[in-house]
């Protein structure tokens, strides 16, 4: 009898985090609460299996998992995954307030006019933003929107399928990212920070503002990685590989200062990705990113007015780009640090290094949020 009833309280099946990035593929697994790290994986992910933000290749693409899912050495085959930002369409909307038996046709209706696709090929889901209790009889209430097509999300299943893993809940990337913050989003004495997250992917950005856990903002910025990567490419007349590489070792945000650069020891590549090029090749880049972001944080002053932003986050692997964080606080003038998705999770120091982890923090944000939702309460 207590066995039986042991088991009819459990929790249900824990499920992994996965997230198909347009440069790597990056898995998580955690178990129970509070989560414990159980295992990671991240590697690149092979060049033409993934193209603006649709899987080109699910075969191909699921023998990568499957060889994942056997370096991790798991027997979930349950996920959590997302939609890459370029595939799915988030909008908030007002409805007025109704009950929740009513409001899924309602805001069918309404998002209709905002979603570029026709409404009966996509993939819709809806969460209200406050709740229900809380808005009063006659007011409009805040939904906020998600939605992809239809067969954006049949190639991510038909890809789990192949690669024996049953997807659990589809999320969208940002938010994921955001989960990893949530304990940091209330201040002393329980008050709602404004936070802002802002991350760099190698295929899009998204920032995200919060009142608490409340979203306020949210919106994809098509400039990230692989726009340095480019824009390196083209300066320094190089395949995108080799970019790349040149952009991890010697890129770099802002001009260093005379100090730094006698400080580099003088060889021939250093010579040709010298700081003063390096900065001339990435700083169309950097002036279009950081007037995306100020533009937008205008564009919501004016709708809301002065927020006072408390805090800032960044995450992605792009945010990696030597000096670009420090620039991004300057120019916005909001503290900025790095996302720690490792900070409320526990792990056996003997088998996960530290430094190892602390190294993959800004990647891992988007991984560990889908990885966290697999093991938190049912919603
Ligand atoms: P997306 O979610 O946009 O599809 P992703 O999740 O695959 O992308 P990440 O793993 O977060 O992307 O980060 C990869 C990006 O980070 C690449 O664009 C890569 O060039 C960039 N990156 C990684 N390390 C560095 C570094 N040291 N300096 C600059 N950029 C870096
Ligand atoms: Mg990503």
């Amino acid at each position: 009898m207590r066995e039986f009833f042991s088991s009819l309280l459990k929790p249900r099946v824990e499920a992994l985090g996965l997230e198909i990035g347009s440069a790597n593929l990056k898995l998580v697994e955690l178990s129970g609460t509070p989560p414990t790290l159980r295992g990671l994986s991240i590697r690149p992910t092979p060049p033409g299996l993934f193209q603006e933000g649709n899987i080109a290749d699910p075969q191909a693409l699921a023998n990568e998992l499957r060889e994942m899912l056997a370096e991790i050495r798991t027997r979930k085959r349950y996920v959590v995954t997302a939609v890459s930002n370029s595939a799915v369409i988030t909008r908030t909307l007002q409805v007025p307030k109704m009950a929740a038996k009513q409001l899924e046709e309602a805001v069918r209706w309404e998002a209709e006019r905002y979603i570029p696709f026709p409404i009966d090929e996509v993939v819709m889901d809806f969460a209200p933003l406050d709740p229900l209790d809380s808005v009063a009889e006659g007011e409009q209430m805040d939904v906020v929107v998600g939605a992809a097509r239809q067969e954006t999300v049949a190639s991510l299943v038909e890809t789990l399928k192949a690669a024996s893993l049953e997807p659990l809940i589809i999320d969208v990337k940002p938010f994921a990212g955001l989960r990893v913050l949530e304990p940091q989003l209330v201040g002393d004495g329980g008050r709602e920070l404004v936070t802002l997250y802002f991350e760099i992917g190698a295929e899009s950005s998204a920032l995200v503002l919060t009142r608490g856990e409340r979203l306020l903002l949210n919106r994809v910025i098509n400039l990230s990685g692989k726009d340095f990567t480019a824009a390196i490419a083209k300066a320094f007349n190089l395949d995108s590989t080799a970019a790349e590489e040149a952009k991890k070792n010697y890129g770099l945000a802002t001009i260093p200062t005379e100090d730094e650069d006698l400080l580099l020891d003088f060889d021939a590549e250093r010579e040709r990705f010298n700081p003063a090029r390096m900065y001339d090749a990435i700083r169309p880049v950097l002036v279009e990113l950081t007037t995306e972001l100020r533009r937008s944080l205008e564009f919501f002053r004016v709708q809301v007015g002065d927020l006072g932003i408390d805090q800032g986050f960044v995450a992605g692997g792009g945010s990696k780009l030597r000096s670009l964080v420090p620039l991004l606080a300057d120019t916005l003038g909001i503290p900025l640090e790095v996302v720690d998705p490792w900070k409320n999770l526990s792990y056996d120091k003997s088998r996960f290094d530290p430094d190892y982890l602390r190294g993959l923090a800004p990647e891992f944000a988007v991984p560990v949020g889908l990885a966290m939702r697999g093991v938190g309460p049912i919603d």
